[in-house]
């Protein structure tokens, strides 16, 4: 597949360099993209402002219909799309499967809700007044998102922001942008007009540069680290532009000792060994408490023993390859400092290099606090367990981290896990549940996770501009 740059409905681009996507399980190339850099993103958001002059006002049932049609494409793809995903970025297909079933769910979704943007009649202090309050869409919006999943992060981005009347160029990670390319031949298919979506793949620096300071962009989007987060956040300082940010995280998982055992253990595995780890809300610590410490860690390496590792596009396979070397790098360092320090390895603990970096799902235990493991992101498959004596002692505990944005308990109380779910400070909880993004709820985090929220009628205002209006009778 030869990508190139999409501007105002066509495909440009072609005198770029072009650059290569390689596939994390084979190594192998399996497309090319084009590098663009400012002028290119340039060119975007000019188109997208023109674009947003009829857009935007359509109405909302109007761009329902159009990105209703957008959404059934897009599933009837499912197949090709999913196999793009586990090509360009490792996943087993089941899960490529879910991610796009996922990520057409925000369509629908925000297609429905926009219908749904109400203002409000606010009654005076005084009679010779009335005061009004209506919404509209914020105008042009850049989109910058990871490689970890190739078409939900898009969607969540471009679908509440199409269906409020926004325009937006968007910026793939240079690793997965072939599903991207592909999502938008569908856009264009469905009747999205020329200049609604555009996307621009290549130098990150120049093209983030481009889209954080120029002043016709008025809100930025970003999913990905917190370092680079940071870095736009700061860049777009200059021209004010609205954020949302969904930054790194390092979630806690908490076993009381009056939970389901064995849901818990299901749980954690699900959250743990999705897209082998590489995910934002995965479980990154699991703290047991101490009289079901023995139950719980044998529970759970007997299953994390038959986790079949390989290539995606095989049906059989439950964890894919680590995205690059960097990322095997990262496990093995984590799991190397902790077991230098006192942690006991119980299942996996090695890597392999087959084209790929492949790593065994890992259980550790007798972890501390103060390893590495404990504090950074590790975005792979391996779990350290510790044990807790007391609700207090544990949420402490788990409070203790730079990042907010999931966090994970197992109880069977009612009180108990209202307590709990109160104290974390995270901006989403997962009670007894390992999996919990939906298009219709809240996702975002707290502290260094980021700014704002994605998904749910949140993710919708954050394309939103409030606009109050005095008017003297
Ligand atoms: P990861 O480490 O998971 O790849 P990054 O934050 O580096 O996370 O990447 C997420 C997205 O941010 C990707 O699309 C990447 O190309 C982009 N990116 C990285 N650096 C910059 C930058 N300086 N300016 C704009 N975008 C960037």
């Amino acid at each position: 597949m030869e990508g190139k740059i999409y501007i105002n409905g066509e495909w440009v681009g072609e005198q770029l360099p072009q650059l290569k996507v390689m596939n994390p399980a084979t190594n192998e190339c399996i497309g090319t993209i084009k590098q663009a850099g400012t002028s290119e993103t340039m060119a975007a958001i000019v188109a997208a402002n023109e674009a947003f002059r009829i857009w935007s006002k359509k109405t909302s049932h109007e761009r329902f219909h159009i990105l209703m049609k957008w959404h059934d494409l897009i599933l009837q793809h499912k197949q090709s799309l999913a196999k793009t995903i586990t090509e360009e970025m490792g996943k087993p297909i089941s899960e490529s499967i879910g991610e796009i079933e996922y990520a057409a769910s925000f369509i629908s979704w925000f297609a429905e809700e926009a219908k749904r943007v109400y203002g409000r009649n606010i009654p005076s202090r005084v009679r010779n007044k009335r005061i009004q309050v209506m919404k509209q869409p914020i105008g042009v919006v850049a989109a910058i998102t990871p490689w970890n999943f190739p078409a939900a992060m898009l969607t969540r981005k471009m679908a509440p922001a199409l269906a409020s009347g926004c325009t937006i160029v968007v910026k793939p990670a240079e690793e997965t942008p072939l599903t991207a390319i592909k999502l938008i031949e569908l856009s264009k298919e469905a009747g999205i007009s020329d200049g609604v979506i555009n996307l621009v793949t290549g130098d990150a620096e120049a093209i983030g540069k481009e889209l954080t300071t120029n002043s016709i962009v008025r809100k930025l989007t970003f999913t990905g680290s917190t370092k680079v987060g940071k870095l736009l956040m700061q860049q777009s300082a200059k021209t004010m532009q609205n954020l949302s940010l969904e930054l790194g995280g390092h979630a806690p998982a908490i076993v009381c000792e009056d939970a389901k055992i064995d849901k818990a253990v299901d749980a954690v595995i699900t959250s743990k060994f999705r897209n082998a780890g590489q995910t934002c809300i995965c479980v990154n610590r699991v703290y047991v408490h101490h009289t079901i410490y023995e139950e719980f860690v044998t529970k759970l390496i007997q299953k994390v023993a038959k986790l079949k590792v390989g290539r995606g596009l095989d049906e059989q396979v439950q964890v894919g390859p680590l995205i690059n070397k960097k990322a095997y790098e990262k496990v093995k360092l984590h799991i190397n400092e902790a077991t230098r320090r006192g942690a006991t390895v119980r299942v996996g603990g090695e890597g392999y290099v087959d084209k790929g970096y492949y790593f065994q799902p890992t259980v550790l235990i007798d972890v501390t606090d103060d390893m590495l493991i404990m504090k950074e992101e590790t975005f792979g498959p391996v779990i350290p367990v510790t044990s807790f004596q007391s609700d207090e002692e544990v949420i402490s505990r788990a409070n203790h981290s730079c990042y907010g944005l999931a966090a994970y308990f197992f109880t069977e109380s009612m009180a108990r896990g209202l307590h709990i779910a109160e104290e974390l400070e995270y901006g989403i909880i997962g009670w007894n549940d390992g999996a919990p993004s939906m298009a219709e709820a809240p996702f975002g985090g707290m502290k260094e996770s980021g700014i704002g929220r994605e998904g749910g009628t949140e993710g919708l205002e954050a394309y939103l501009e409030t606009k109050y209006i005095s008017l003297g009778i």
